[in-house]
């Protein structure tokens, strides 16, 4: 999994995920980072409509209609439905940009929503979620799901041969079957996810704005210790990544990383720090 991911509460945040050609969010400097490689971006998901998320888009729109690259290449921006702030972008990239090169979709989603990202034997979708952040700002976060099939646990005790014998006798569909497994969580800004919403997934997003509780004035973001938490009731099969946090505690970042390591927990856990662009292999 590649991740080229910017994050500081207040003033920008942007996700690249490279495996399925995704920008999670689109704050503030991610085509001045991303240059020309802006045109691998297919799909755009935004997780509300709050200005640290959505204001990299008039940078981004207009460098794919005239930067090096294939500026006919469609762009399709997906964003929670009822967003009133995406929906005054929409008029105004509508008025402004009359001349675009190539074909920019808007496309509003409802929790529960899926979008087809790969056909084929296991196919791939994303997945839209609930998650609580600003009253009258609709938010959602995002599952990279991936449709993949195994044996019943009645069958688990086969030799590979005795497999290989029953799917040679046509018998697959009768001792396999289909589980959706979560690649990758994106849960944007929000208090603390609901842990059934990302169950069992290889690696969470989770906003972390606060490392310590008294510094929350209002019920809107997560704590480092909350995302933790819900990575662990989650079961996060690989990594907790936490993004979102503020500038504020940048002197404390490698204290908190030595406390967090000695929780021994189940997965790892990445702090995007508030000052760079963090590439993830
Ligand atoms: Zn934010
Ligand atoms: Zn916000």
């Amino acid at each position: 999994m590649k991740l080229i991911a910017y994050s500081k509460a207040l003033y920008s945040t942007w996700m690249y995920y490279a495996p399925d050609r995704i920008l999670f969010d689109c704050g503030e400097g991610v085509s001045i980072f991303l240059e020309n490689r802006v045109f691998a971006i297919k799909h755009v998901f935004l997780s509300h409509g709050h200005a640290d998320h959505i204001s990299g888009l008039m940078g981004l729109i207009n460098i794919r209609n005239n930067a090096m690259g294939d500026q006919e290449k469609e762009l399709r921006v997906h964003y929670p439905a009822g967003s009133h702030f995406v929906s005054e972008l929409i008029h105004y990239f509508a008025r402004t940009n009359r001349r675009l090169q190539y074909h920019l979709e808007w496309i509003p989603l409802q929790p529960g929503d899926r979008v087809n990202l790969l056909p084929g034997r296991m196919p791939r979708y994303i997945e839209a979620f609930a998650t609580v952040h600003s009253r009258g700002e609709p938010s959602l976060g995002y599952n990279v799901a991936e449709v993949r099939r195994r044996l019943k646990p009645h069958y688990r005790g086969l030799s590979q041969d005795e497999i290989l014998d029953l799917v040679r006798a046509g018998r697959r569909d009768e001792i396999s079957e289909e589980y959706v497994q979560y690649l990758f969580s994106y849960g944007g800004d929000s208090v603390p996810l609901n842990p059934a919403l990302v169950q069992g997934t290889e690696v969470l997003c989770h906003e972390a704005t606060f490392l310590a509780e008294e510094d929350r004035k209002e019920y809107k973001h997560a704590t480092l210790w909350e995302a933790i938490e819900v990575a662990r009731k989650a079961e996060v099969q690989k990594e907790l990544i936490a993004f979102h946090i503020s500038s504020r505690y940048r002197g404390e970042l490698a204290a908190v990383e030595r406390e967090i390591a000695q929780k021994k927990l189940p997965f790892s856990v990445r702090l995007i720090p508030p000052d760079e662009v963090v590439t993830l292999e």
